[in-house]
């Protein structure tokens, strides 16, 4: 199994660190065809309207909106979570529309309003909560059909799973704690079994 981590900005090399933490092959993925070599994909956080343009210049945009069509497990953290969106409340970005989740940018305040909170998974693992890492961080203001809520801080959702796609609006890879990669390695692990089957 190989994951990948769109490279183009943001933070990459820290998703790389922790599924290296779990033994897991990585590569960065800037080119339309790296997506060959990988079994999944994460988008990380940074600055979603960068992300989302370099990813149309480098002809990435198209193809992996192509790839989560048919299924293949992305995983969006924070910016990546705006970009899998499939409505931002001010359209200031162009998003993926891969994910029945409409968004509010920065919705948690500005860069100094950072903060680290636990928040509430539900009951899918052994531990209830998670070190929530939030980082001008979106609110998903609201979800379809199909999208199940894995993770709440207060009354907002903040993790959420639609098929073989994983958002969190807050930063695992910034903790020691991995049970979120391990999420979303489960998730490729099922999604290769099946294509194999199929
Ligand atoms: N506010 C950023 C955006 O809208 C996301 C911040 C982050 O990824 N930590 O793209």
């Amino acid at each position: 199994m190989k994951i990948g981590v769109l490279g183009l900005q943001g933070a990459y090399r820290e998703h790389m660190q922790c599924l290296g933490k779990l033994g897991i092959d990585t590569m960065d993925v800037r080119y339309n065809q790296d997506l060959k070599h990988i079994n999944g994909l994460i988008i990380p956080g940074g600055e979603s309207t960068v992300i989302s343009k370099l990813a149309q210049k480098n002809l990435l945009f198209d193809a992996i909106r192509q790839k989560g069509l048919l299924n293949f497990p992305i995983w969006g953290t924070c910016a990546g979570l705006i970009l899998l969106a499939s409505e931002i409340e001010d359209n200031s970005v162009e998003p993926l529309k891969l994910m029945k989740i409409k968004v509010r940018r920065n919705a948690f305040g500005r860069q100094k309003h950072s903060f680290v909170t636990k928040i509430k998974l539900s009951g899918f693992a052994a531990q209830e909560e998670f070190p929530g890492v939030f980082i001008r961080a979106p609110q998903i203001i609201s979800i379809g059909d199909g999208v199940e809520v894995l993770a709440r801080y207060q009354k907002n959702i903040v993790a959420c799973k639609q098929g073989n796609l994983l958002a969190t609006s807050f930063h695992p890879e910034l903790t020691s704690d991995l049970l979120f990669h391990q999420i979303f390695l489960n998730i490729v692990q099922r999604s290769m079994v099946t294509s194999l089957a199929g």
